[in-house]
């Protein structure tokens, strides 16, 4: 029979074995927290390094530009003017692309900020699209800009990286389109009180579209709908992926509607003061 200081002592071991379980998931979550600590620590350190190359990546890009532009200028023949032509677009080309990489850098370091001031919207817009038209080498393609509806533009936000998001999506409707026009709508709204305005773009064109499939993860890092080896155009993957990361950080939102084969619909939304 069972006795009471056999039952004492089953008890006392009952409660040495929680004791010790309980040190056990002490240590081991310890440990955790401290992989977790580490691992965060060195995904900013990366980040930040990122950052910085990037920064100084884009100081000598520039001077590439200016000397291109002021090369441009000089007496060259036609042969030479082309041989500028195709090295200014690359220089532009790797600018962007360093712009993109800088900024997702800085977001992952929790470092991506707005830089709010003044600026008049529809010059903003009609800068933008003179800059894209000019450098369509395509004749049976157009870009058009309807922007009628927002009588005074004059707003508060950060023109930069809305001038950037207009870049990337307009940049990729000129890309992945073979033909026909590309228009870009802009409305301006009052939203929740007088002092907001929530301004929505969207770019749409009849080019290449998007396969139902791609869509879904469209807007993630290094996605690429067409991922062939014979893919027509080269790009990174990331222009999208920054784009909606500026837009929410804007306080708005990005979406896409495309039909392979018969064109695409971005259309981003922002909140200006
Ligand atoms: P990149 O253009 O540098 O490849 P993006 O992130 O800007 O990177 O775009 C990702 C992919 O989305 C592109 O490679 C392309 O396959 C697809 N895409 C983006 N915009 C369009 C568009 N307007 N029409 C068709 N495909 C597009």
């Amino acid at each position: 029979s069972t006795t009471v200081e056999e039952l004492a002592e089953a008890k006392k071991s009952v409660l040495d074995f929680n004791q010790r379980l309980e040190n056990k998931v002490q240590e081991r979550t310890q440990e955790l927290k401290s992989a977790t600590l580490k691992a965060e620590a060195s995904a900013q350190a990366k980040s930040e390094f990122l950052a910085t190359m990037s920064h100084e990546l884009r100081t000598p890009m520039n001077g590439i530009q200016g000397m291109l532009y002021l090369l441009k200028g000089t007496s060259i023949d036609n042969k030479q003017q082309q041989y500028v032509d195709i090295a200014s677009q690359s220089a532009t080309d790797l600018l962007s692309l360093i712009n993109n990489i800088l900024d997702l850098a800085k977001s992952d370091a929790n470092k991506l900020e707005l830089n709010i001031e003044e600026f008049d919207l529809n010059k903003l817009l009609e800068d933008v699209i003179s800059l894209l038209s000019a450098s369509i080498k395509n004749e049976a393609l157009t870009l058009q800009l309807n922007n009628s509806s927002i009588d005074s533009g004059i707003v508060s936000g950060d023109p930069a990286k809305l001038k950037q998001v207009l870049l990337n999506l307009i940049g990729n409707a000129i890309k992945f389109s073979q033909q026909g026009q590309i228009t870009v709508t802009a409305k301006l709204d009052k939203f929740h009180n007088d002092s907001e305005y929530r301004l929505t773009v969207s770019i749409k064109d009849s080019g290449c579209g998007i396969s139902q499939k791609v869509l879904p993860k469209l807007f993630e890092r290094f996605v690429q709908a067409d991922s062939s080896s014979t893919r027509q155009h080269d790009g990174s993957g990331l222009g999208l992926a920054i784009s909606k990361q500026l837009c929410e950080l804007m306080q708005g939102n990005i979406t896409v509607d495309s039909i392979l084969g018969e064109g695409s619909c971005f259309t981003f939304v922002i909140t200006l003061l």
